[in-house]
C-alpha cells in the first residue's frame, strides 16, 4: 500500500542531493529517461455510484517507479515535468496507456462508463492535441465516450476563451470535462454556466472536513443541478463522510475508502461483480 503514495521518497531523493536545484535537474533528467525507458504506470482509482455501490468509472493516476528511488508521487514530478514541457510527451503517453488498457478490458469484458485523464494546460495548448486524441482512439478502436479529461479550476479560468473552444472539441468527440479541485480556485460561481464542461469534482478538502463544509457541498450539488452538470467527491476517507454525501445527495464519489489508486490486475480484481462496497 505505501507503495502507491511514495510521499518520503521525494524528501529521501531530496537529501542525496546538495541543493534543490540541483535534485531537481537530476530528477527532470531522470523522468526524461523515464518516459523512454516506460517507468511510468497508470494506477486506477475507482468511482463509485452510491446509488448502487456499482463502480462506474475510474481516474487514472500516474506513477514512476524509480529504478532508484522507488515510487515518486504525481505531486512530486508533474510540477517538474510542467516546468520542463516534458508533461506534453508525459501526458501522451498516459494518453495511450489508458486507450490501450481499455482496449484490453473490452476483450475481458471488463466494462466501465468512463476513464479520466488530468490534463495539463501544456497539453491543450499544443495545437495537435486533438488530432493526437483522434489517432489513439482510432488505433485501439475507442470511443471518445470511453474518456473524460480532468482539468483544473485555475487552468480554465487563466485561458478562458482557448480552453472553452478546445474543450468544446473534445466534447463533441464524446470526451467528458471536467473539473478537478472543484472549490480550491479563485474563480467566482458565475463564469460555470459560460463552461463548457460536464462535472464538478469537489476537492478533497471539502470533504477531509464535511461537517463544516455541509451547507457549501449541498449549495455546490442544487447549484450543478439547475446547471445541468454531474458532481463526483473525491477524496472520501471514512463512513461518516460516505453517509453525509449520501444524506445531501451526491450521487458519485472516489477515495480511499473505496479503494485507493491501484495497478490494473487490482483494478479487475474491485471489478469482479460481488466485491462491490456497500
Ligand atoms: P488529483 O487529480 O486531484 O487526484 C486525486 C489525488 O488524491 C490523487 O493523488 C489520489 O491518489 C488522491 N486521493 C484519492 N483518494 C483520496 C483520499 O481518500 N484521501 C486522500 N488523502 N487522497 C486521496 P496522486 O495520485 O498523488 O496525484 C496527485 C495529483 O497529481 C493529482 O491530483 C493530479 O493533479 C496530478 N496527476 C496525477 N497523474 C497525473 C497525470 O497523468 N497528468 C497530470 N497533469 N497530473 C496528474
Ligand atoms: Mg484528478
Ligand atoms: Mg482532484
Ligand atoms: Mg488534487
Amino acid at each position: 500500500e505505501s507503495k502507491t503514495k511514495g510521499g518520503n521518497c521525494w524528501t529521501k531523493y531530496q537529501t542525496e542531493f546538495s541543493t534543490v536545484s540541483e535534485s531537481k535537474l537530476s530528477l527532470e533528467h531522470d523522468l526524461r529517461k523515464a518516459i523512454e525507458n516506460q517507468d511510468l504506470v497508470v494506477y486506477y482509482q475507482p468511482k463509485y455510484n452510491l446509488n448502487n455501490s456499482v463502480i462506474t468509472g475510474a481516474e487514472a493516476l500516474l506513477r514512476w517507479n524509480h529504478p532508484d528511488h522507488g515510487f515518486i508521487s504525481p505531486g512530486v514530478f508533474i510540477p517538474i515535468a510542467e516546468e520542463t514541457k516534458l508533461i506534453v510527451p508525459l501526458e501522451r503517453d498516459v494518453i495511450l496507456k489508458v486507450c490501450k488498457q481499455l482496449a484490453q478490458w473490452k476483450k475481458q469484458k471488463i466494462e466501465l462508463d468512463r476513464v479520466s485523464i488530468n490534463l495539463s494546460i501544456e497539453s491543450i495548448f499544443q495545437e495537435d492535441f486533438i488530432d493526437y486524441i483522434l489517432k489513439i482512439l482510432k488505433k485501439y478502436d475507442i470511443k471518445g465516450s470511453a474518456l473524460e479529461f480532468e482539468i483544473t479550476e485555475r487552468i480554465v479560468m487563466r485561458n478562458e476563451e482557448y480552453v472553452n473552444s478546445t474543450l468544446q472539441k473534445m466534447r463533441n468527440l464524446g470526451i467528458e470535462i471536467s473539473i478537478d479541485d472543484f472549490g480550491t480556485g479563485y474563480s467566482s460561481l458565475s463564469y460555470l454556466h459560460k463552461l463548457h464542461v460536464d462535472v464538478l469534482k469537489i476537492d478533497q478538502s471539502f470533504i477531509s472536513n464535511i461537517a463544516m463544509n455541509k451547507a457549501i457541498i449541498s449549495a455546490v450539488l442544487s447549484m450543478a443541478k439547475s446547471l445541468d452538470l454531474k458532481v463526483i467527491a473525491e477524496g472520501v476517507e471514512t463512513k461518516e463522510q460516505l453517509e453525509m454525501l449520501q444524506l445531501l445527495g451526491c450521487e458519485v464519489a472516489q477515495g480511499f475508502y473505496f479503494s485507493r489508486p491501484v495497478p490494473t490486475d487490482q483494478f479487475e480484481e474491485l471489478m469482479q461483480p460481488g466485491l462491490a462496497v456497500s
